[in-house]
């Protein structure tokens, strides 16, 4: 298909949603089929396929079973314990039922939450995919987590079981999960009534009488269960996830069963180019909805096997990945922009020791692609990288490209063109006034209804889903990214940043992503982000934290200085001295959140001696205390 062709496709998805989403809905298996398309009869709610029932877990496992049930399904790789398993789609059929089984014998049934907190097991997907068997409700909190978090999202799922393992492992170091997790059920006001546990053998732990189960043992005793799949109407309740809290509290995304089936599905197609019988390696965590969509749900329902990785990707050298892209013949690879600034960190050598001929695309998401690492990973892959925007909250990407449709070519600096069934607009934050031509900058929203697979609602709270996304601008109900973006000519996006990270400088609107890639783009500079600060006389100045590929480059006061003037004089020839950051702070580390994006608001409290709020998903905590340390040395 040409790019002609996916705008004909795409227009076709907007101009006659029913008939579209229909034909995809080709790509499931229903049990009863759907009366109605989509029920957008009480907005902003929307019901997709009302009428239909299926389930998650037929549609990824056992409509496989007669056509590929000796294909590779879940292939298990973990550097962390050295060690491979793999399972065809019969024997994930099996192991599927004997943990429904399990759970059915722990007293779970249809609409209760079972909460999972696991590192990267192939339990965790068992877990997963019995749940969406039984209709129970899965909440996945990510397995770096400790108590305090891990308590406030007990609290709010309620379920009546939560999984979880004696450990994970993190660069070869054991991370108990019992004793968090025990602590975390003392702080909680709604603890479950009882807790399964995945032992590893990594960390002994004890069980509690009358609470605690132990999974092998129910394992073995339910060794030749058979559970059938329950048919669930479309819109039942298949998870709820958190967002990332980076901007503050998460939020509890609530999901569908039959619109996130066929988005899912539609999506592996038609987006990520991915094949029946053919592998995807998505190198997320199930704690994220990437690990939800393109790790466990997608790769499945598609009918290809899927790569669950434990461990770093330097470990045992930065070769890791590669080495799995050949030796499984992946084809669509899935991975995070921090992730890449990690390996640019390491000798690009080890990107090309390995036959990676089987992949077609490298798919980036999760945070701003600047455009100098983009371009360091095409030239050390020699393949196409495609950005793709999205969020917790739709599932899928809303901006990217069709890869299985069209060849339009990708620019970077920029996730693409919106994805059919989004119908994406740019508007004045003000007046709520659309902004039709090429160039301007504005709040990127969604025009309702919001397409298949997106949120249904915040968990359990109707009225704050209707406040916090659909209430942005003025006189319109239209959902909010809470991004900002600008259009060029082709029709291309450029995330610009979130609307909080938009700074004012001296009546100047400046995206602070702007100037980070600007300074991103400098060779001694491997990291650096850009928050907005108070100013008495600008009302707020641009201060940048900048990260360095070689810290021996800024060793003595006198070099980093020179390199700050370096620095500094990039920005005011490419941006303008307006974008001219007050200064560039050279530090080690930048704080960030557990899924590994920048928490500019924690820089920016910081910067202007305020309080940091919320830090419940920061993942390392050594990284800010060193940076106010060294603010405070005048650093
Ligand atoms: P919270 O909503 O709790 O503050 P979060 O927005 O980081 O956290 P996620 O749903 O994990 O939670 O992230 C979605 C956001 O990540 C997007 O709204 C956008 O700001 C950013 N993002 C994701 N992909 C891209 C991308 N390709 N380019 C630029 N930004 C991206
Ligand atoms: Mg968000």
């Amino acid at each position: 298909m040409t790019a002609i062709d996916y705008q004909a496709f795409y227009d076709r998805s907007v101009s006659d949603p029913d008939a579209f989403w229909a034909e995809q809905a080709q790509l499931i298996d229903w049990h009863h089929p759907f009366e109605q398309v989509c029920d957008a009869s009480r907005p902003p709610f929307v019901r997709w396929f009302a009428g239909g029932t299926t389930n998650l877990c037929h549609n990824a496992v056992d409509r496989h079973v007669a056509t590929r049930g000796d294909d590779r399904a879940l292939i298990w790789s973990s550097s962390e314990v050295d060690r491979e398993e793999i399972y065809t789609f019969a024997q994930l059929h099996r192991e599927v039922q004997i943990m429904a089984a399990v759970l059915q014998s722990a007293g779970v049934k249809q609409g209760d939450r079972v909460l999972i907190y696991m590192p990267m097991i192939p339990q965790a997907a068992f877990a997963m995919l019995a749940c969406a068997r039984l209709g129970a409700i899965h909440s996945v909190v990510f397995g770096g987590f400790a108590s305090h978090a891990l308590a406030n999202r007990i609290d709010d799922a309620e379920p009546v079981l939560v999984i979880s393992a004696d450990a994970g492992s993190r660069g070869g170091k054991v991370v108990p999960y019992k004793p968090l997790l025990d602590e975390a059920l003392r702080l909680c006001s709604h603890p479950p009534r009882q807790v399964l546990m995945v032992d590893r053998g990594l960390s002994p732990f004890e069980l509690q009488p009358g609470r605690d189960l132990d999974y092998a043992q129910l394992r073995e005793a339910h060794r030749d269960a058979q559970v059938p799949c329950v048919w669930l109407p479309s819109e039942a309740i298949s998870y709820t996830l958190y967002t990332s809290g980076t901007t503050g509290r998460p939020k509890g995304v609530q999901r569908d069963t039959g619109g996130y089936a066929v988005a899912l599905a539609a999506s592996v197609r038609h987006i990520f180019d991915g094949r029946p019988g053919e592998t995807f390696f998505s190198t997320s965590d199930i704690g994220w909805v990437v690990g939800h969509s393109y790790i466990v749900y997608g790769p499945l329902i598609a009918g290809m096997s899927t790569i669950m990785y434990e461990g770093l990707p330097t470990r045992p050298d930065a070769a890791v990945w590669w080495h799995l892209v050949e030796r499984h013949q992946v084809t669509v690879m899935f991975s995070a922009p921090t992730a890449i600034r990690v390996l640019k960190k390491q000798d690009p050598a080890l990107l090309q020791r390995h036959d990676l001929r089987s992949l077609r695309n490298l798919f980036l998401a999760g945070e701003p692609l600047d455009e100098p690492t983009a371009r360091w990973i095409a030239e050390a892959l020699g393949k196409p990288i495609i950005d793709n925007y999205w969020q917790t909250e739709t599932g899928w990407p809303i901006l990217t490209l069709a890869r299985g449709l069209s060849s339009g070519t990708p620019k970077f600096g920029s996730p693409g063109v919106p994805m059919y069934g989004y119908k994406v607009q740019l508007v004045d934050e003000q007046t709520g006034a659309v902004l039709d031509g090429a160039n301007q900058k504005g709040l990127l929203v969604i025009d309702g209804p919001l397409p298949p697979g997106c949120m249904q609602t915040v968990w359990r709270d109707d009225e704050r889903f209707v406040r916090t996304y659909w209430s942005s601008v003025p006189d319109r109900q239209v959902y909010s990214t809470f991004d900002w973006a600008v259009r060029d000519e082709e029709g291309y996006y450029f995330i610009l940043g979130r609307s909080d990270d938009v700074i004012n400088v001296a009546g100047h609107r400046l995206g602070t992503r702007e100037i980070e890639e600007c300074i991103a783009g400098h060779p001694a500079v491997a990291e650096v982000a850009v928050v907005g600060v108070a100013d008495a006389l600008k009302g707020q100045v641009a201060l940048a934290f900048a990260v360095l590929r070689d810290p021996a480059k800024a060793a003595t006061q006198e070099l980093a200085l020179a390199l700050e003037g370096d620095i500094l004089k990039k920005v005011d020839q490419e941006l303008g001295a307006v974008a001219r950051p007050a200064r560039v702070r050279l530090v080690a580390a930048l704080p960030k959140t557990r899924s590994g994006k920048l928490l500019r608001r924690a820089l920016q409290a910081v910067a202007e001696g305020r309080e940091t709020g919320d830090l419940s998903t920061m993942e390392d905590p050594v990284a800010l205390e060193q940076l106010k340390a060294q603010l405070a040395a005048g650093g």
